[in-house]
């Protein structure tokens, strides 16, 4: 089964309309792909209407920003009802702080003597509700202040960096509660990109678990081969369900394209598994 359980459209910080997210899937053999955008559903319908047409099995999902500890995390929610009002009330209180965030942001690289990017992200964002870095990279990029978004990042947007503002997002236990009560399954997003110990990432997966998360990205875009090693052992040993997941936002900026992945390595329960 070629699933993809993690991309993103215009209505986060994507390249593509939820639509022609679902064509490219279709077309580079997806058969289940999962909408995922950052703290936002409106895309879904959209993305389910051109999925039906091609006969791609299609899964609501969400990318949900939570903070942990000092850490920022992304907890995936797949098979979520995109009309519960729980969901759809907790998102919604997350993007109002993305627009503050993004005012703060703005301020700092202001101050680091780059003006106008509060105008210049928005003018990239397809959503004014959803300001994500990756939009103030692109204006960066564009302007010429680093070669390339990845660049920007590494200079500008990470932490300690002149435009990197610190950020409480959703608790995890929040974002859990409202994937589940909107009927879906809980994943841990790419857990390699986090910058934990293994300590550290135990904690996370042992907290998680208790809370009733079921699931880890194990192939993910952002994992390296040695990582898709990592976290099988980790799903394994805690009994989590594996996801397969490109993360893909676009032609250009994404290392992986929708549908390109390795298959789960043996021994690992995928999440998809009684769908
Ligand atoms: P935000 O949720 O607004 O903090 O933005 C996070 C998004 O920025 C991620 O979902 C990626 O799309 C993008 N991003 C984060 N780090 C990098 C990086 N090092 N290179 C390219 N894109 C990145
Ligand atoms: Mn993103
Ligand atoms: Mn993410
Ligand atoms: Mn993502």
């Amino acid at each position: 089964m070629n699933a993809d359980l993690h991309s993103h459209s215009t209505v986060s910080d994507g390249l593509l309309p939820p639509a022609e997210v679902v064509g490219r899937a279709y077309r580079n053999g997806v058969r289940m792909l999962a909408l995922t955008d950052h703290d936002e559903i409106s895309g879904l319908a959209e993305a389910r209407a051109r999925a039906d047409q091609l006969g791609l099995r299609f899964i609501d999902g969400v990318e949900i920003s939570v903070s942990w500890d000092d850490y920022t995390l992304h907890i995936v929610g797949l098979n979520v009802d995109p009309a519960h009002k729980g969901l759809q009330e907790g998102l919604e209180r997350i993007r109002r702080t993305r627009d503050s965030r993004a005012q703060r942001i703005a301020q700092a690289l202001d101050e680091a003597g780059i003006p106008g990017a509060l105008e210049g992200a928005l003018a990239f964002a397809g959503n004014p509700e959803l300001i994500s870095r990756a939009h103030f990279a692109r204006f960066l990029a564009q302007h010429g202040y680093a070669r390339d978004v990845k660049a920007v990042f590494e200079h500008y947007l990470t932490w300690g960096k002149p435009g990197y503002v610190p950020h409480q997002w959703a608790e995890l236990d929040e974002a859990i509660r409202w994937i589940h009560a909107a009927g879906g399954t809980a994943v841990i997003a790419h857990p390699g990109r986090y910058r934990m110990n293994p300590g550290e990432m135990r904690e996370l997966v042992t907290r998680f678990r208790e809370l009733g998360g079921e699931a880890v990205e194990v192939i993910s875009g952002s994992h390296s081969p040695e990582q898709y090693r990592v976290y099988a052992d980790l799903a394994r040993e805690f009994g989590l369900l594996a996801s397969r997941a490109s993360d893909f936002h676009g032609p250009k900026e994404s290392r992986m394209d929708l549908g390109k992945l390795p298959e789960l390595p043996a021994g690992l329960k995928p999440v998809w598994q009684g769908w």
